[in-house]
């Protein structure tokens, strides 16, 4: 446990009294519903929440719920028994598969999801099967859903609760927390990610607070703020509103309602059960809600990439460190274009760094775009012929030659997929299959 998750562990307890400060009255102390438990992050104080009326929680609980049971997303296969049918409200469902969609789910919507979280489930049925299973394979079956840390931290995780339970619990029936901070010991869970998994798992009390559910609240107070910058009062309001007997039908709702009908554009107020509450409704332009903040301009850069055959005809691919977003994935050689830099000096200087080789950089195979929530960045790809150096793994963890047929074996970053397509269609390629299995290729260092 790192020092946030410590800090956050001794902040959380069960005091049921909190303040809200609402417009049209003093300062009143409300009470939490019975069996809700107060987040760590939990303010002080919530000033800021002050266009809902305070006592419209309870109205506001069967209002949701009565709406979800007609509209809701009862299909969601993590959620139901494995039979398919719907749990009763306290019936106990496997940890495992809502872990592992939840932290699909983390940036991800549910429709790209699902896919990934079935053939992820079909290769590693349980939390014994990702523990044994080898790192390239796990990466392999995340190819194409980003935040590539996830994948690494979910393997990383499932080896720390199969740890803990021999450790700490060999006799308990099972690995899985029942704690807000047993789960936020474990790599990649925040908050909102625990408090999910607890509730949809075990029906536990616990809130959530994720870009649906921040949207929702957003509108339901006519937020003045951005909810980053009012993250403790939203995670107060999240909590004051939660069913504590059914929390998790309650934050199914939550979500399904920010899904469904409070979306980012156009919210379907007409149908919504929550609108004679929301206060930006009432304002006449809920789609104003959340507030923003003025976008910044994002930092922009040129990455040039070499796509280097040898007389073989084989391509050298190296394997990032396991730092960083991209940590683990393969990716074809290059680098950052210094200012004044010419494309072929910076690919040159770039293999040199990098591999320890020497090119002669030929002809641009293709340039890109692709953008990230924090850069933009322009790939620009040129043919290189190897003309000298074994490649060595001065930066990275291993360095291979391959057949280009064998690069569907390797798990890339998504901006990688068009470049080995145009690399395929320029050789006359482009209708090999892909065998996907475990790596071949010749190891060069
Ligand atoms: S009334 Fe409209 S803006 Fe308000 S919560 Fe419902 S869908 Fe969202």
């Amino acid at each position: 446990m790192n020092q946030r998750q410590f800090d956050q562990a001794h902040l959380f307890h069960e005091q049921p009294l909190i303040e809200f400060i609402h417009p049209a009255a003093p300062a009143q102390p409300q009470r939490l519903a019975p069996g809700v438990r107060l987040h760590p992050f939990a303010p002080l104080t919530i000033a800021r929440m002050r266009a809902v009326d305070i006592a419209d929680a309870p109205e506001l609980r069967p209002l949701l719920l009565n709406w979800w049971e007609l509209n809701g997303r009862h299909a969601i296969p993590w959620k139901l028994r494995p039979d398919g049918s719907r749990p009763a409200d306290g019936e106990p469902l496997d940890p495992y598969p809502i872990w592992i969609a939840e932290v699909m789910l983390q940036q991800t919507q549910l429709q790209v999801v699902l896919p990934y979280w079935q053939r992820w489930l079909a290769a590693f049925p349980t939390l014994e099967a990702l523990a044994a299973a080898n790192a390239h394979h796990v990466l392999l079956l995340w190819q194409g859903l980003g935040y590539y840390s996830r994948a690494r931290r979910l393997h990383q995780g499932a080896r720390q609760l199969l740890e803990g339970q021999r450790l700490i619990a060999p006799a308990a029936a099972d690995p899985w927390p029942r704690t807000l901070e047993g789960w936020l010991a474990l790599p990649g869970i925040g908050p909102s990610t625990a408090g999910s998994i607890l509730s949809s798992a075990f029906n536990l009390p616990f809130a959530i607070l994720d870009g649906n559910v921040k949207r929702v609240l957003a509108r339901l107070i006519a937020s003045p703020r951005p909810p980053a910058r009012e993250l403790k009062g939203f995670w107060r309001l999240s909590e004051l509103l939660l069913d504590p007997q059914r929390p998790r039908a309650f934050n199914q709702a939550l979500m399904d309602l920010g899904a469904t009908l409070c979306t980012p554009r156009n919210p379907s107020c007409g149908a919504c059960p929550w609108q004679g509450h929301c206060a930006a409704y009432a304002a006449g332009d809920p789609a104003a809600y959340p507030v923003k903040d003025a976008p910044r301009e994002l930092p922009f850069q040129v990455i040039v990439v070499g796509v280097v055959l040898n007389d073989a005809c084989e391509v050298v691919i190296d394997q990032r460190l396991n730092e960083g977003l991209l940590g683990g994935l393969w990716e074809f050689p290059g680098g950052k274009q210094e200012p004044g830099e010419a494309i072929a000096a910076t690919i040159a200087r770039e293999l040199m760094e990098e591999l320890a080789i020497t090119v002669a950089v030929g002809e641009e195979l293709i340039t890109l775009e692709h953008a990230y929530s924090h850069k933009k960045l322009r790939f620009v790809v040129h043919l290189c012929r190897w003309t000298g150096g074994q490649p060595q793994p001065l930066a990275c963890q291993q360095v291979r030659w391959v057949q280009p047929q064998q690069l569907g074996e390797f798990p890339f970053p998504a901006a990688n997929a068009r470049i080995i397509a145009a690399l395929l269609e320029r050789l006359g390629l482009a209708d090999a299959p892909a065998s996907p299995g475990q790596p071949g290729g010749t190891a060069a260092a």
